[in-house]
């Protein structure tokens, strides 16, 4: 039996639709004919005290699809713009999504509630405003993933499925996917309120991120500066975070840049298989854009766009704006290059005092082995701790220039590197393409099993359970080149 509610859930705020009411469009969800749970985020659901037994119950569903909210709530459609592939669209918003309010959790942090696959909004332009079950249980799935390997995210709650059919270029199954996140602002939330021409709008946007976010930046003499570094340091540590794990976001528009530096919108994401800088998952990157390599200019690309969003905070005077800005933004290498250097020093096994530079250039050394044998990125680093210990078998099977890797070898195990705090860091399990894709197809034809099994897997991604050998593998060589698809 299910605690009684640690909290009613009518605590929701309306925080974001009062300080910035211009950026918010009160709307409702449209409603779902037969309302089912897919999955429910319980741990999840208990940091926000909310109860478990409640959200499965028939108001728990209206409120996860967004049909009927709290007295007092306020769900709205939020309004910003973005940069899509390097193009620049005033007015994007959510087009099929509502933020419902925000819930402090169990420590309290503010948590926005949001809703994906809500119906159409006045942004849907020409959007049905829907999501279809398989890219929502993706989403679950992925960034339960990328919280258990310990990089900022936004979060999953739940997957409700709506009864409703989705066009796509087939017929499938529609959903709704409750999302938490510690705020939905995005580097497109400050292109919008710029574009709108309100200084206010603009300085009242920027202190509510400070306040959300960055509150450090509250007491500089600068502080939309102050704040635009703080989100070039998230954004530095994140996609670092990111490149170590292999993950390729895939659509890293400025409308999914978030303020935060959490992960947000898993669309066309996938983990690199074979290591390769020049991989692209998504089928419509034509050009290459958000290739894994590209990720880190990517993420400065489009920190250069908040920085011109900002600039007339930043001062009076346009070019010395700009020159403040340009100096911020010249942080970025930096700070990405520490943090990667720190996480792939951790990666090798190294003590903590190793020269950053040194972790580096052998990390490197070895990720050109790999590139040259398109060997496995999740499994060669597994294979290290092995190596450490060693035995360089394992590590032998993914790669083929063996003289190679084993000088490699030699020179790196003189540093006597950790082969436990290895295990800790490099995961055994990610949620492998072929498996997501096998998992995704099952569910969408209604079968859940293999879903739940992934699920529970890629929840503890360092931990070596026996049985689950198959999804410690490399993607079976028939795989061939994967592809994933923005079309949600
Ligand atoms: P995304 O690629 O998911 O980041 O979405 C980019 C923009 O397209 C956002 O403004 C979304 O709200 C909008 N959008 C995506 N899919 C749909 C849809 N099916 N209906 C309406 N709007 C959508
Ligand atoms: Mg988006």
């Amino acid at each position: 039996m299910s605690v009684a509610p640690a909290r009613p859930v009518a605590v929701l705020g309306g925080r974001f639709a009062a300080e910035l009411p211009e950026m918010a469009v009160p709307w409702r969800g449209e409603q779902a004919p037969d309302a089912r749970l897919v999955v429910l985020d319980e741990d999840l659901a208990a940091e926000l005290g909310l109860d478990a037994g409640w959200l499965r119950s028939p108001d728990g569903l209206q409120l996860l699809t967004g049909t009927a909210v709290p007295a007092g709530a306020t769900p709205v459609a939020q309004a910003y713009a973005g940069h899509q592939f390097g193009g620049f669209s005033p007015r994007l918003g959510d087009g099929r999504a509502l933020l419902l309010g925000e819930l402090t959790d169990a420590h309290g942090h503010v948590r926005d509630l949001h809703l994906k696959g809500s119906g159409r909004t006045p942004f849907a332009r020409g959007g049905d405003g829907l999501a279809a079950l398989g890219p929502m249980l993706r989403e679950h799935l992925v960034s339960r993933a990328v919280h258990a390997l310990g990089i900022p995210t936004t979060r999953s709650l739940a997957v409700v499925a709506t009864g409703r059919t989705v066009r796509r270029e087939e017929l499938l199954p529609g959903a709704v996917l409750a999302r938490v996140a510690s705020s939905h602002l995005r580097v497109g939330s400050f292109q919008y309120a710029r574009a709108t021409g309100d200084p206010d709008l603009l300085r009242r946007l920027t202190d509510h991120a400070i306040s959300r976010h960055h509150p450090g930046a509250a007491a500089a003499e600068n502080r939309a500066l102050a704040l635009f570094e703080a989100v070039v340091a998230a954004q530095a540590s994140l996609v670092a975070r990111w490149m170590l794990v292999g993950f390729v976001h895939g659509v890293m528009n400025t409308d999914n840049t978030t303020i935060s530096g959490e992960t947000i919108d898993y669309g066309p994401c996938a983990f690199l298989d074979a290591y390769d800088p020049a991989t692209v998952y998504s089928s419509i990157d034509h050009g290459g854009r958000y290739a894994y390599g590209n990720q880190p200019a990517a993420a400065q690309w489009n920190l250069a766009r908040l920085a011109e969003a900002l600039l007339p905070l930043i001062h009076d005077d346009e070019e010395r704006a700009v020159e403040l800005a340009v100096a911020s933004l010249g942080g970025f290498r930096d700070r990405y290059q520490a943090a990667w250097s720190a996480g792939a020093r951790a990666k090798l096994g190294l003590p903590a005092d190793t020269d950053p530079a040194l972790a580096a250039a052998l990390a490197e050394e070895l990720l050109d082995v790999l590139q040259a044998s398109r060997a496995d990125l999740t499994s060669s680093f597994r294979a290290l701790a092995d190596a450490a210990r060693g035995d360089t078998g394992p590590l032998h099977r993914h790669v083929l220039d063996v003289d190679a890797l084993d000088d490699w070898v030699g020179r790196w195990r003189a540093l006597e590197p950790d082969p436990d705090a290895m295990d800790r860091v490099n995961p055994l399990y990610t949620p492998r393409n072929h498996l997501v894709e096998e998992a995704l197809t099952a569910a969408t034809d209604g079968d859940l099993a293999p879903f739940e099994q992934l699920l529970d897997v890629v929840r503890a991604p360092f931990d070596e359970r026996p049985g689950l050998e198959r999804y410690a593998a490399p993607a079976p060589p028939d795989f061939g080149a994967y592809r994933t698809f923005c079309g949600t």
